[in-house]
């Protein structure tokens, strides 16, 4: 039985982000995510306060999405703060050693800073790269550019909302398969690691696009 899970949203704990964690969840229910992934910039402190709360039965992985000096890495499943500008190598094997996960976020994004996706990040130690990201821009050349860099390096492909406002959690999400509803985090961890996951996804509406320009 597959799952559902957006494998980035942040709270407000990141700058311009005024998502609350009641509505997030309200949110992730309603576009029948299983679970979601809390990756705040340069902080856990957003994914702690979820472990505290009644999530509604959603599965949360705690996480990061760290800004190294070359570009953003998500760091999956990790509870403690990784330092933000350090080089790639340096901030995978500190995710690594969390006991997490580290995904090359938005990698050929234009308006974010992405790290690229080659065979020599790839020889970094990345675990996976955010294959379908809902708030980059152009998305469907940009996606399609991701996509196919992350096909050569063989490495597994996830997808995640970036979202920075409730309403745009779960335009994009991953496919765990061979998991269930009940399934721990370390389960999910292990199946993404070893390819078992699809990513899917649609860009942010305009409406949205608008309203973060002018910081509404
Ligand atoms: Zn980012
Ligand atoms: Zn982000």
């Amino acid at each position: 039985m597959p799952i559902k899970i957006d494998l980035h949203v942040h709270t407000y704990h990141s700058a311009d982000c005024s998502a609350g964690l009641e509505e997030i969840i309200a949110h992730s229910r309603r576009r029948g995510l299983d679970g979601i992934a809390i990756t705040d910039h340069d902080t856990v402190e957003g994914a702690l306060k979820f472990l505290e709360i009644d999530c509604d039965g959603l599965i949360i992985i705690p996480g990061i999405e760290v800004s190294t000096v070359a570009g953003h890495i998500l760091g999956i499943n990790i509870t403690s703060p990784i330092p933000a500008g350090l080089p790639v190598e340096e901030t995978v094997r500190r995710i690594h050693d969390a006991g997490g996960i580290a995904v090359a976020a938005h990698p050929s994004a234009v308006y974010k800073k992405g790290i690229g996706i080659n065979e020599e990040i790839a020889s970094q130690g990345i675990d996976a790269v955010e294959g379908i990201n809902s708030s980059v821009f152009p998305f469907f050349l940009l996606t399609y550019l991701s996509r196919r860099l992350a096909s050569r390096t063989g490495l597994p492909q996830i997808g995640g909302s970036d979202s920075h406002t409730p309403e745009t959690v779960g335009l994009a999400y991953t496919i765990i398969e061979n998991v269930g509803k009940d399934a721990e985090v370390e389960e999910i961890i292990n199946a993404i690691k070893e390819g078992r996951c699809i990513p899917h996804g649609r860009p942010f509406p305009w409406r949205v696009r608008i309203r973060r320009l002018y910081g509404d």
